[in-house]
């Protein structure tokens, strides 16, 4: 899908919003909800979405969300960092299927990166059921 088609309201995340597709969650308000990838890179890979509007991208957000948005990101990335300890920490964001996107509607992954492991290649990794990826979740959560 290119840079500039039209939103689909049928797209996993809008499922996901709608409650219509389990995730195992770790941050909801108003702004945005952040859910542990099921085809994680690294342990702790998260992604967080807006709410309330049909952005595809980066691009299409409208710039009066931007703030409170960004904002969400920053706060569920300093909940990884405190609920995982990681060495470092990857906030990695893609724009059009050329890029790399693969759902299309606007999210920021969230990484955590230890020296020495080795983080699994973009939307190639093996499925995590919910039993798995539900203790990863716990930690992050407590680092609220
Ligand atoms: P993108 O390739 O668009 O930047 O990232 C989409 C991400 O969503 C990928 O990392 C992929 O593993 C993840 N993903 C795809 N389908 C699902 C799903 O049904 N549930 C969850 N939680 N993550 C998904």
């Amino acid at each position: 899908m290119t840079l500039h088609a039209p939103y689909d309201a049928n797209n996993i995340f809008a499922k996901i919003l709608r409650g219509e597709m389990p995730s195992v969650k770790v941050f909801e308000d108003n702004v945005a909800l952040a859910f542990m990838d099921v085809f994680p890179q690294v342990e702790g890979h998260t992604l967080v979405i807006p709410k309330g509007v049909e952005a595809r991208n980066f691009l299409d957000l409208p710039e009066a969300a931007l703030g409170d948005y960004m904002l969400r990101v920053q706060k569920v990335a300093r909940a990884v960092e405190a609920g995982l300890k990681p060495d470092g920490l990857r906030v990695v964001q893609f724009n059009g299927a050329p890029a790399g996107q693969t759902v299309f509607h606007l999210h920021f992954h969230i990484m955590p990166v230890w020296e020495g492991v080795k983080m699994g290649a973009h939307a190639s990794g093996s499925m995590k059921s919910a039993a798995e990826l539900e203790p990863l979740a716990a930690r992050i959560r407590a680092g609220f």
